[in-house]
């Protein structure tokens, strides 16, 4: 290659097996990992050294995973309200308390989150809720990465619009780049529903202007397509197309209620989907048609969407989900095979955030986002096909350890970066408080 090979790193994983999920899927059955200043520098079977060295003897070396769409602060909502259909859930319960929401729930409900989430694996998530500041203060004390947007929600009010894509403007703004280059913003209109054409045209074009992409909910509702369609006669993915919304940086989670020519038109203009078979079947809103989406060419990631709706962010659950139901939906046990799973909730992933250049696989030149995976669990053993054992055996529980941009924040199952317990407290205090306060 011309490169001189250093043989010694800040940091090095050795002895663990590697996924890589670069573009040839390349494997070390028994590898090493250099890193430096937090980005990869040597990927290999060659033995190197580190200043600081790590053992991944019996474990899997993968990258990070990545959640595509969640509402991180939602934890404080877990198990409150359940076995509902979608718009009492929204309507009678979730909207009722999210109105007694103050910053110090939300921080306490992400950092809980944030916990959950680095013990499972997940590096990096798509988070759109309220007081994202105190979500952005909280991915920066755990050391996690994300891709944050403030909910907006007009609900075909131009007034309340205005101050809404206000604050979600201010927000994106001032947290690009934030926590040393580790959250990344967009625009999060809440959905087609709640959000009026006119509100939509204008967000954008704001991000157009700041140069972000957008994250929002769509088609998820056969009801709200419905009500949408006899409103305006056509489908929302139709009529967001028509006004020149739909772009190769828009995020649309859901995607249940669609047809064909939907279909066409968000592969035409390069939109990106979220696919969250959890929350879909939890609130029995149907099954989206991933399979064909993947036909047609769209990329597609894996989420839990939010904790009060999963009821869990763990990444190996949803994978497991994810290939589960689209291969009863087609009657095809061939179809979403465990290592494609495992690429919707990395490299997909990533892509699906616009990050591919810095993280989703594990090559030289990314950020360090790098969890190892303990396999020597009765339950993972024996060992033919690495990518069905992550995808259909593993759970978060099988994770060990858990770098982002190269600094450790779980090591052998201990949390460094935060006190757990103090989260876990604080956190069911805020749950409380906000439930004796609708009471
Ligand atoms: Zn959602």
């Amino acid at each position: 290659m011309g490169l001189v090979m250093k043989n010694h790193y800040e940091l090095v994983i050795k002895n663990c097996m590697i996924l890589t999920m670069d573009e040839k899927n390349r494997t070390f059955e028994r590898g090493y990992i250099g890193v430096e200043n937090g980005i990869i520098t040597y990927i290999g079977s060659e033995k190197v050294r580190g200043e600081e060295e790590i053992d991944g003897s019996g474990k899997v070396a993968i990258p990070g995973l990545i959640n595509c769409h969640t509402h991180s602060p939602m934890t404080l909502f877990r198990g409150i309200a359940e076995d509902l259909p979608l718009k009492k859930w929204l309507e009678n319960t979730i909207w009722p308390l999210e109105k007694r929401l103050r910053p110090h729930h939300v921080y306490w409900g992400a950092l809980l989150a944030c916990l959950e989430m680095v013990r499972t694996g997940t590096t990096c998530f798509n988070d759109q809720y309220f007081f994202m500041d105190e979500v952005a203060r909280a991915v920066e004390k755990i050391g996690l990465r994300a891709s944050l947007s403030w909910g907006l929600l007009e609900l075909h009010d131009p007034e309340r619009g205005e101050k809404e894509l206000r604050k979600g403007v201010q927000f994106a703004e001032k947290y690009m780049k934030y926590a040393n280059g580790r959250i990344v913003t967009k625009l999060g209109p809440h959905a087609e529903y709640s959000c009026s054409l006119e509100f939509l045209k204008r967000v954008r074009t704001e991000a157009h202007r700041l140069g972000i992409g957008i994250h929002m909910h769509l088609a998820e509702s056969k009801y709200y397509v419905s009500e949408y369609i006899k409103r305006l006669g056509i489908h929302p993915v139709l009529s967001l197309a028509k006004i020149n919304f739909l772009s190769h940086d828009v995020i649309v989670a859901h995607c249940i209620h669609i047809g064909d020519e939907e279909i066409s038109t968000l592969t035409r203009y390069g939109v990106k989907v979220a696919y969250n078979p959890t929350a879909n079947m939890k609130v029995a809103l149907g099954i989206p048609r991933i399979v064909d989406m993947l036909k047609a060419g769209i990329i597609v990631g894996i989420g839990t969407d939010g904790p009060a709706s999963n009821n869990s962010l763990d990444m190996f659950r949803e994978m497991k989900q994810a290939a589960l139901l689209q291969k009863i939906h087609y009657g095809d046990p061939t179809v979403l095979p465990a290592r494609k799973v495992l690429r919707m909730a990395t490299i997909d992933a990533a892509k699906v955030l616009g990050l591919e250049h810095t993280i989703g696989s594990l090559e030289v030149g990314k950020r360090a986002d790098i969890v190892l995976v303990n396999l020597k669990g009765p339950h993972l053993t024996p060992l033919h096909d690495i990518y069905a054992t992550l995808v259909y055996a593993a759970s978060g529980a099988d994770v060990d350890t858990v770098l982002v941009d190269g600094k450790i924040i779980l090591h052998q199952g201990e949390i460094l970066t935060v006190d757990e317990h103090q989260v876990i407290e604080k956190a069911i205090r805020a749950s409380r408080e906000l439930l004796e306060v609708v009471s």
